[in-house]
């Protein structure tokens, strides 16, 4: 455990180049256990069906507003996660945020990991979360956690900027199917950046998307077929081999 803790400010960095920085509980009794730190960032979202989009408020003009959707919460944090020796980014909504609210209270977020788990299946409307305190953290511990550093939420959750290009919400399935398997993604990705920049805004453009990573899971055999076509152009830059091979 303490060697776990030793080697997490490195191994989280890490991890954030390499994706995969929000908790995912895609499934029905599916938990995670970490440390919650620093403070949340919340802000009001729609969900499009597809991704959660800022709500920038009905005086702003918001689009989505105009159409007599309402906004709602999302408040995200950084959270320690030992198995995965990572700082990564939850999400949750208003009854979430209050729960962790009490825990705060009653248990001190510094003072404990707690266990965040899911109840309700994929793409259930009316899936909840709970929040248990799961083991009191020793001091060496809290002062391993209070020198980690922290993914700059509000860049992350924007999806804005080279950090946040590739990230994805957790829940963000929703009605919207599957997403694609991050690892296939991944090496979409690595094999896109070999080729000029205008084969991935091809790409993008020809699946609907913003990022490789919104691609859903049923798409995965077109993006295959799509991409070795844009290779077999002969756009390739020469000589790069193919890490994800
Ligand atoms: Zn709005």
């Amino acid at each position: 455990m303490s060697d776990a803790w030793d080697k997490a400010k490195g191994l989280a960095d890490k991890h954030a180049s390499t994706g995969g920085i929000f908790v995912r509980l895609a499934n029905d009794g599916d938990k995670v256990v970490g440390a919650f730190l620093g403070d949340p960032l919340p802000r009001e979202v729609h969900w499009t069906g597809e991704r959660y989009e800022e709500c920038t408020g009905a005086e702003n003009k918001c689009s989505q507003c105009a159409e007599s959707k309402r906004p709602s919460l999302r408040v995200s944090m950084n959270f320690y996660v030992p198995a995965e020796k990572a700082v990564k980014v939850i999400e949750g909504g208003s009854t979430w945020f209050k729960d962790l609210l009490k825990c705060r209270d009653k248990y001190g977020l510094d003072r404990w990991t707690f266990e965040v788990e899911r109840h309700g299946a994929s793409g259930d409307p009316k899936t909840s979360y709970t929040i248990l305190p799961d083991e009191r953290l020793t001091d060496e511990q809290r002062g391993h956690l209070a020198g980690l550093q922290l993914h700059d939420l509000q860049k992350v959750v924007s999806g804005g900027g080279e950090a946040g290009g590739d990230f994805s919400s957790y829940d963000k399935t929703g009605a919207a199917g599957q997403p694609i398997d991050p690892r296939v993604a991944t090496e979409l990705v690595g094999r896109l950046k070999v080729l000029p920049r205008d084969a991935v805004d091809t790409f993008l453009k020809k699946f609907g998307v913003q990022r490789v990573r919104d691609l859903k899971a049923s798409d995965e055999k077109a993006a295959r077929a799509f991409v070795e076509a844009l290779e077999g152009k002969g756009q390739k830059s020469g000589g790069e081999i193919d890490p994800f091979a």
